[in-house]
């Protein structure tokens, strides 16, 4: 006889996936802590005990019920979404899970209602704004499954390594393991890198959005950290290149030992490989392989610095709210987004970007002052796939090799091939469109003012793909405040610059 399986049973059976034992609860309610945008994060984990509490955006009362259920997710509304995704849960499946293996209890407050549901009630309770999610007796219904947990102290191990493994990437919040661990939020990344792996030797630092530290080589794995997005991930294809890019500063058996950080266009990754999304694939490995092996090796070019190195502050979880529609939802209110390591919005040539203040960005005044600061002999530029070929006429042509040696020193890889062709191979990122570059470039135009022409030349409406990348290059420039020319790149907006729009 053919039946369908009750809900209850179905969540039991998904939880396996999702919820293989503590640890994978304790990482699952930390990262909807990370969605909802939380600044600290407090986790106490005891035998029978496992208790979240974070001051995150919570949850209304409608929301607070219906979390709870499979397929309940602010943070995906089709399968098209997976594509420009960088919220840490994205499978709405977590708590479902959770919540079928154990007894579970929520309390959390939006900050203007606060809600409690546990064992099937729903009532007001007292709160401040974030949530608390404490799951009892994890898998006292699933005796199978419970007989092959782990001692207790083997546990406390785990969540220990799940929270630094999170921790280490999320420097601005503050992390604690009652008793145990008590990390602080910083504005110095390598701060938290240090204080949880130790002092690091290299520094990696490449414009194709990979950044980190290497240190001596390990002959195990465990030293290897990858993170995508912010998001822990074990890619054998880039431990491969990693350990290329070593060259023969490392033992063929040697592994070395890394802190790696990849932001990439959501786009160009799949991490919807693994129930747990530990594994990431790639839509173009072959230069993902080839920027990270450019970058490990660069990091040996230059001598490492001794002082601590100070990166902006990482930015902050950007949260608004967006309209979003579950057809298999019964409340059709907007929901939370929350978009990690986001601009709020682009409009034409401008960005707005909430960083301590709001801060409106002139992308044209920043894309100038990247271009200025990549051009020279120091920039690791973007090898082409294919390589764009010029064509000189016959009196350019008597200038070939001196220009192709010129355009090498902006950083640009180029070679003459005669009698009147140029092969450019790679090429800072910056540079968007070489024939409209080199045709001002030729004309011996200063670089301050050909920087700053380009720029303005280019197209008017920016993607907010490509608003991210420019804000994101700019943090690198060594001056963030002004286009090569010396008009402003942002302003800040303040609540007096408001009322003098809004009041005259
Ligand atoms: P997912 O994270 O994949 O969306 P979950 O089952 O983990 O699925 O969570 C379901 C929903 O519950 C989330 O989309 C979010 O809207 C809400 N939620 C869960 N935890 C929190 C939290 N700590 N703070 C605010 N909202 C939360
Ligand atoms: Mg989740």
């Amino acid at each position: 006889m053919i039946t369908h399986l009750p809900e209850e049973v179905i969540n039991q059976i998904a939880a396996g996936e999702v919820v293989e034992n503590p640890a994978s609860v304790v990482k699952e309610l930390i990262e909807n802590s990370l969605d909802a945008g939380a600044r600290s994060i407090l986790v106490t984990f005891e035998e029978e005990l496992i208790r979240i509490e974070d001051d995150g955006c919570g949850m209304d009362a409608s929301d607070a019920i219906l979390c709870l259920e499979r397929h309940a997710t602010s943070k995906l509304c089709s399968l098209k979404d997976l594509e420009t995704l960088l919220t840490m849960g994205f499978r709405g499946e977590a708590l479902a899970a959770i919540a079928s293996v154990s007894r579970l209890e929520l309390r959390t407050s939006n900050g203007k209602e606060s809600t409690r549901v546990a064992g099937g009630v729903v009532e007001p309770c007292a709160r401040n704004r974030g949530t608390t999610i404490e799951v009892r007796n994890l898998f006292y219904n699933t005796p199978a499954r419970k007989k092959f947990q782990k001692s207790h102290s083997t546990n406390v191990a785990q969540v220990r390594k799940v929270i630094e493994t999170i921790a280490l990437a999320h420097p601005e919040v503050a992390f604690s393991l009652a008793g145990k661990l008590d990390f602080r939020a910083t504005k110095v990344w390598r701060e938290r890198i240090e204080e949880i792996l130790g002092p690091q030797e290299h520094e990696v630092s490449s414009e194709h959005g990979i950044w980190g530290f290497l240190s001596a080589p390990m002959i195990n794995r465990t030293g290897q950290h990858l993170y995508i997005n912010r998001r822990p991930i074990f890619s054998p294809l880039i431990s491969r290149a990693v350990k290329r890019g070593f060259g023969t500063r490392i033992g063929e058996k040697d592994h070395p030992s890394f802190v790696l950080f990849l932001e990439i266009s959501p786009d160009a990754v799949d991490i919807n490989v693994h129930p747990q999304k530990k594994e990431a694939r790639f839509r173009d490995e072959g230069m993902i392989f080839r920027f990270f092996e450019q970058a490990v090796a660069a990091a040996f070019g230059v001598p490492s610095m001794p002082q601590a190195v100070y990166f902006d502050p990482p930015p902050i979880q950007w949260s608004f709210q967006e309209p979003c529609v579950q057809d298999f939802s019964p409340v059709q209110a907007p929901l939370p987004v929350t978009f990690p390591d986001r601009p709020l919005v682009v409009r034409g040539s401008y960005l707005w970007v909430e960083k301590e203040d709001l801060l409106l960005v002139d992308l044209k005044a920043a894309q100038a002052r990247v271009l200025f600061e990549t051009l020279n002999p120091t920039t690791t530029p973007q090898a082409l796939l294919i390589p764009i070929l010029v064509e000189l006429n016959r009196d350019e042509a008597e200038h070939g090799e001196q220009w192709a040696e010129k355009l090498n020193q902006l950083g640009i890889e180029c070679r003459f091939l005669g009698p009147r062709t140029l092969s450019i191979d790679a090429l800072p990122s910056a540079i968007d469109d070489f024939p409209r570059f080199f045709a001002q470039w030729k004309e011996g135009t200063e670089l301050r003012l050909l920087a700053s022409r380009f720029a303005r030349g280019s197209k008017k409406n920016y993607s907010i793909d490509e608003a991210a990348q420019i804000w994101r290059q700019l943090q690198r420039c060594q001056d963030k405040r002004y286009d090569p020319l010396g008009q402003p790149i942002w302003v800040t907006v303040t609540e007096g610059l408001c009322d003098k729009w809004i009041k005259g």
